[in-house]
């Protein structure tokens, strides 16, 4: 006779310890290889979690699993990994996924991969408007279905040991897809973009909902003018228009999204929501 015991209670479900609640767990992260992305790899690294990085240039996926491996000096020989992968490419996000899966769990997604190609709509050439709706749509939903199958397999979990089956210990997924103010507010010169962005919460949400009862939670970050590559290029008048709307008055940094990606991944009782990091714009 078969007796299915009851599920570890919830407050020993996850890991309790504050200062490295990622220990033993693996995050893949999209566009990880810079800007955003690499922040939030550095800051799961530096609380406990092993990172696999993925972006479609083989030299920055080198030096971004190198610098992860420099700052992950804790002994607990953590093994960092990053994957050539561009995440539009729908086959070879599963190809990725399936070889990551092989070897490994996978706690969180972070879809920090994305592209801007700014202009107004008549300017844009079709290949803009392709290649924003593939990256920063098509690959955050690309990634999240591959990782949403890997982490659901893993919540179905029970253990038979005699006659006694023993569900698996249900620890918590956790899905970050990247948006923007832009995908909440428009801006021009931004149509494209924005519709991409906007597209993320949907999905996202919609996602969380589909998820939600498997302990996975999906959420959405919306940064608003953050000092990366992607933004290094506005010329100044328009930084200047930009810095006179935000009530902090200064541009947000990498790392502080990352502190935001931190409490979204650890905050336990909260998903479908969309997080603003934006220094109070247009407030
Ligand atoms: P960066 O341009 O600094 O970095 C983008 C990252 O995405 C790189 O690692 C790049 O690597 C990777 N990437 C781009 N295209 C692909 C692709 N097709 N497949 C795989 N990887 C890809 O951008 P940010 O760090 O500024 O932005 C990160 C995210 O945050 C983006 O989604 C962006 O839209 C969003 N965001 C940024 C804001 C900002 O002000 N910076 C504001 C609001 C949102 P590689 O080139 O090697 O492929």
């Amino acid at each position: 006779r078969l007796v299915s015991l009851p599920c570890t209670p919830p407050s020993k479900r996850y890991n309790s310890n504050l200062a490295n609640p990622f220990t033993s767990q693996v995050a893949v992260v999209t566009g990880g290889t810079r800007g955003i992305g690499l922040a939030i790899a550095e800051r799961f690294v530096n609380h406990g979690a092993t990172i696999i990085v993925l972006s479609r240039d083989s030299s920055r996926v080198a030096s971004a699993v190198e610098r992860l491996e420099a700052i992950d000096a804790d002994g607990t020989f953590r093994t960092h990994k990053g994957y050539v992968c561009d995440v539009g490419e729908g086959m070879e996000v599963e190809q990725v996924f399936k070889d990551i899966t092989a070897s490994t769990q996978i706690d969180y997604l972070i879809n920090a991969a994305g592209i801007s190609r700014d202009d107004l709509l008549i300017q844009l050439k079709p290949n803009d408007l392709h290649e924003t709706l593939r990256t920063n749509l098509m690959g955050t939903i690309h990634t999240c279905r591959a990782a949403a199958k890997a982490m659901l397999r893993r919540r179905k979990g029970v253990i038979r040991i005699r006659n006694f089956l023993i569900p698996v210990q249900r620890r918590h997924c956790c899905i970050i897809n990247l948006s923007s103010v832009v995908g909440i507010q428009g801006h021009v010169g931004q149509t494209i973009y924005s519709a991409t962005k906007a597209g993320v919460i949907g999905f996202s949400k919609s996602l969380s909902k589909e998820l939600g009862s498997r302990n996975v939670r999906v959420n959405v970050l919306a940064p608003g003018f953050i000092q990366t590559d992607m933004t290094s290029g506005i010329p100044d008048d328009k930084r200047a228009a930009w810095l006179k709307r935000i009530t902090m008055s200064r541009f947000g940094t990498p790392d502080e999204v990352a502190h935001a990606a931190v409490f979204l991944a650890t905050a336990e009782y909260i998903t479908g929501q969309v997080l603003v990091v934006d220094g109070g714009l247009n407030l």
